[in-house]
Order: C-alpha cells, then structure tokens, then sequence
C-alpha cells in the first residue's frame, strides 16, 4: 500500500542484496514521510509483506523483520568510530561524506549566540506501550507504523519516527555537559527536514516517570539486536519540558549519526530534567558511551577538515 507522497518508494529503487533482505537507496528528501509503509513485493515467485520502518537517528530504511538492524558505525576506533564515518558505507554509498565536510555539524556547545525559538505543539499520547531496541549504539523506540504521533513547529506537521538516548549528553550548554540526553526525531518533506526534540537529564533524588515507562523491561535489552517492550508510556515530563513557558535553544544542524544529515532543526530544552541515579546507571549499563565529539560552530570548518598538519 504505497500512498501519493511515497511514490519514490518503489522497488525500481531498490537493492536487493538478500531475497529476503532489501535496503532501499533514496535520497534524503524523498523519505521522510513516507512512513511507515506497507508494501508488497514479489520476488521469485514469493509475496514478500514486510514492514518498512525509518530510523532518522541511523537515518536507514530496512527490512525489518524478527531481527533488529545493529548499527554499523561505532563511537571508538579508527575504523568505524566517529573521524572515519565519513567513509563508511552509509544507507547509500557517498551518503556519510558531509561528517567531514558539514559545517551545520551536531551536536554543538549551546552558548549565548544560538537563539531561542517557540515552542513545539507535541502530540504524543500517553498510554501506548511500543517496542524498545537496543541497536548496539543506542536504546532506541522506533515508529513501526502504530503511532500517529506528531509535533507541529509553525505552521508544519513532522511525524514521530523514533526516539533514543545518548550518555554523556552530546550537546553542552555554555561549555557544560550532562549525564544523558534524548533525542525524539520527528520528519517532514516538501521540504525534507528533521525536528529533533531534546531533553537533558541530571541525576536527581526521584526517579523520571517518562524513564520509568520506557524501561519497564530494559533488563531484557542489555544485548546489541535485542528488543522488548516499554511499559505504558507516560510523555507527560516531556510534553511539560517543551511548554511554552520553557526555555529553549533553536538552531539548524544535523544528524549526530551517520550520514549525519543536515536540514535538521534542533528544539532543545535548556532545563534539564532529573533522573534517579538507578535510572542512569540502567541506561548507561547498556549503552555504555555513544556521544558524538563536540563540533565546530555553525558555519565554521569542519574540524576533521582542519586537523591536518600544516607543514
Ligand atoms: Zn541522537
């Protein structure tokens, strides 16, 4: 079942690389509300029905079955860690290349020269109970299609595609950093852009309720390729986060992943919530480190551009 406005998605784009397995190759703009989507492809002779969900924080399409797909790209090393992921071979091939080259890099340290912006309308209903995955970088719940959550930003509508987690923050407010941050990708098209709401946590004396619901069964999840389900999910401390009373920082960057797309608008949240020491050492037990290095400020360099030797 392909609507209008997921033309592009066909299997004329496709590259199967398994019978069973496709990765699907777009460009970025192409996809980013087209999800989720039923289609039906026929294969040697065989109906394939399969789910097709888009993650925007691995910003990959891919068949999704029993298995979850385990990121190929690391926060360590020379080979897969983050100064080389502009050589990985990415959703596409080429596609990772603006890592080294953007100079609208994330996350960033948040000083007083980024503005702050209005707020999000966030229509995320508490209540629903969806599948938590670990996918070896990261804790991450993903939209497979059973939620028709969304923000609205302006006059725009940007449909929930996932939401994960990343210890320490990435992003640092006037030089400080914090013991967790989330990011909720939300994505729109026409033009294609990302919404990331972020929320920072500092270990209070209380457990977070929104945590509380989300790893209800994180026991479970502690293996990369293993997943479970939250508990009943309680966005009540985030929707609260983003009120309009809030304080919060709005800037255009990118996907602090691979292929680290740009046209992705960041609505931060300045004021940290708490976590109960418990709730850290549970997210931080399993993703152990998976921040991304501090990038230049918007519209400088690339600093993988600028580190080498001038002699
Ligand atoms: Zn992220």
């Amino acid at each position: 079942m392909l609507d209008s406005s997921c033309a592009a998605i066909s299997p004329s784009t496709s590259q199967f690389i398994h019978p069973k397995v496709f990765f699907i190759s777009l460009p970025i703009p192409t996809y980013s509300s087209c999800l989720p989507i039923l289609i039906v492809m026929f294969f040697k002779k065989t109906a394939l029905v399969g789910m097709i969900a888009i993650s925007a924080h691995a910003a990959h399409l891919s068949w999704r079955a029993e298995s979850v797909k385990v990121s190929n790209y690391t926060y360590t090393g020379s080979s897969t860690g983050p100064f080389n992921w502009a050589n990985l071979q990415g959703w596409y091939q080429g596609a990772n290349k603006v890592c080294a080259t953007g100079k609208k890099q994330s996350p960033i340290n948040l000083d007083s020269s980024i503005q702050t912006g209005e707020a999000p309308t966030i229509n995320y209903p508490d209540g629903n109970a969806m599948e938590l995955e670990n996918i070896g970088t990261t804790l991450e719940v993903v939209n497979k299609g059973t939620a028709s959550y969304s923000i609205v930003v302006g006059d725009r509508t940007f449909l929930f595609n996932n939401f994960h987690f990343h210890t320490p923050s990435e992003h640092r407010i006037n030089g400080e950093s914090f013991p967790l941050e989330m990011h909720i990708v939300n994505a729109a098209r026409d033009p294609a852009n990302n919404v990331v709401l972020t929320v920072l946590f500092n270990i209070g004396t209380s457990a977070n309720a929104f945590l509380t619901s989300v790893l209800q069964n994180a026991a479970s999840v502690t293996s990369p390729g293993s997943t479970t389900m939250t508990g009943n999910l309680n966005f009540t401390p985030i929707r609260n986060a983003f009120a309009s009373s809030a304080a919060r920082k709005v800037y255009e960057g990118s996907l602090t992943t691979p292929p680290c797309t740009e046209n992705t608008q960041f609505i931060i949240a300045t004021t940290p919530l708490t976590m109960s020491i418990a709730q850290y050492n549970t997210i931080k037990g399993i993703i152990k480190f998976n921040a991304r290095y501090t990038q230049n400020a918007l519209g400088q360099t690339n600093l993988l551009q600028i580190s080498q030797p001038r002699s």
